[in-house]
């Protein structure tokens, strides 16, 4: 974009949002300074951007640093050099949003949350994509948004935004602005719950008056950023879904548990905000496939469904997993966030057994006992098989670990293929067994 011609940007962080970066300004004519810890990203860098450590370099001048949001700014030196040399720090969702008065007209929604954005956002994305209307999908999700094609007038841009994100970003005025939940999580990259919920609520803090803001928490800190918003007046519409049941007799085979209704509800009031009429979102949810890792159906076999929800790295995003069959064969475990399981209680009346894995397991099988069969697995091929051998047609086997994965896995997306690739060897040893 035109608007960073002859600007002097320092880049800290060159993995995949980090080099889409360098990549788009250094074909803007911008001047650059770029640094990664890994030897083989500076040296791809190298033929668009002088190559430093930026902590020698002096920064004065520059202007600003854009940092990857993987980098933990509460602790790490770099916010002490910014502050020194006076340089803000952003990130790309910045950059996107300083560029924005050269894109043709458009819309921006941006959804954040600690829960259900990645579902939200691409459900969205379809909706638009289903209604012929020029859409893409960036943020926190699928290809970095400075590596995109900008859309045609009229588009649609749906961003999933991290706290990290957000607070990496100063000027974002989104038309339509999505807070999901806040429940406890990434607690190591901020000082308190307090200072990630600030960070969430920031997003709000950016929009002018005639926007909308959605917030569909029932939390408390959801509840106190609509009281604060509707105090203050100062934005055109603050919607309030937390209490939105959905009505009706439909179902979406892609949307399961309360949860992903509440996703639905969520996705169809932004749409709806931006033009799209009943008639189309109904179509829209109807053709949508879901996400892999996030109540993905894997299989059914006699009667028995395989849902893997690896993506349920937090007790709150297991709790309405639960809520979602009424008879559960539960895998859960890993490596732990929490040290109780309060937020799945609700449904602990829909779990025939537990099979626990992973370095949690002892912890929650103690938790667990008094109120269901807990069977001690360690391992997920072990939780698969019994799990399978004990389900009766109509339960459902379920992988909703309530646990970050890096005891066991490289990501969740790794686990998730470990479910899956146990369930067939399961299920193949069945078919030749019958
Ligand atoms: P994110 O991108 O915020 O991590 P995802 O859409 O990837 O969210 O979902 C993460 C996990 O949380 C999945 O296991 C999913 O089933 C669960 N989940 C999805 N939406 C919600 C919600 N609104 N509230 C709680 N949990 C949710």
């Amino acid at each position: 974009s035109p608007v960073f011609a002859g600007k002097r940007y320092a880049i800290l962080g060159l993995a995949r949002s980090g080099m889409a970066t360098l990549d788009a300004l250094h074909a803007s004519g911008a001047e650059l300074l770029a640094w990664d810890n890994q030897v083989h990203l500076r040296n791809e860098a190298e033929d668009k951007a002088d190559i430093g450590d930026l902590l020698e370099a002096d920064l004065s001048g520059f202007d600003a640093i854009i940092v990857s949001p993987g980098v933990p700014l509460n602790n790490h030196p770099i916010s002490q050099k910014a502050k020194d040399s006076n340089v803000p720090i952003i990130g790309d969702i910045e950059l996107f949003a300083q560029a924005r008065s050269t894109l043709p007209p458009h819309r921006v929604v941006g959804i954040t949350g600690t829960n259900g954005k990645s579902t939200t956002t691409a459900l969205l994305h379809h909706i638009f994509q289903s209604t012929a209307r020029p859409s893409l999908m960036g943020g926190n999700i699928g290809i970095p948004i400075m590596a995109q094609k900008p859309l045609t007038a009229g588009g649609v841009y749906v961003l999933e935004l991290s706290s990290y994100q957000i607070d990496l970003t100063h000027t974002l005025d989104c038309d339509v602005a999505i807070l999901l939940n806040i429940t406890p999580d990434h607690l190591d990259r901020y000082d308190s719950f307090d200072a990630y919920a600030a960070s969430k609520a920031r997003l709000f803090d950016m929009l002018s008056p005639k926007h909308t803001a959605i917030i569909s928490g029932t939390d408390d800190k959801c509840q106190l950023i609509i009281k604060y918003l509707r105090e203050e007046n100062r934005i055109g519409d603050v919607v309030d879904l937390s209490s939105a049941e959905a009505t009706g007799q439909e179902t979406w085979p892609s949307l399961q548990g309360p949860h992903n209704l509440q996703n639905a509800i969520v996705a169809c009031s932004a749409a709806h905000s931006l033009g799209i009429n009943e008639q189309q979102l109904r179509k829209a949810l109807a053709s949508f496939r879901g996400l892999p890792h996030r109540m993905e159906r894997v299989a059914e076999q006699n009667g028995v469904l395989f849902v893997n929800d690896s993506k349920a790295t937090n007790p709150a995003s297991t709790g309405p997993a639960l809520g979602a069959y009424p008879k559960i064969h539960w895998i859960v475990g890993g490596l732990p966030k929490s040290e109780d399981l309060d937020e799945c209680a609700e449904f602990f009346g829909n779990i025939v057994k537990a099979y626990t894995i992973g370095e949690a397991g002892p912890m929650f099988g103690k938790l667990l006992e008094p109120h269901m069969p807990v069977e001690p697995c360690e391992m997920m091929l072990t939780a698969v098989q019994r799990a399978a051998g004990n389900a009766q047609p109509g339960e459902v086997v379920l992988l909703s670990p309530a646990c970050a994965s890096f005891d066991q896995f490289k990501d969740f997306e790794a686990r998730g293929a470990c479910f899956k690739s146990a369930v067939n060897s399961v299920i193949e040893k069945k078919q030749v067994g019958t």
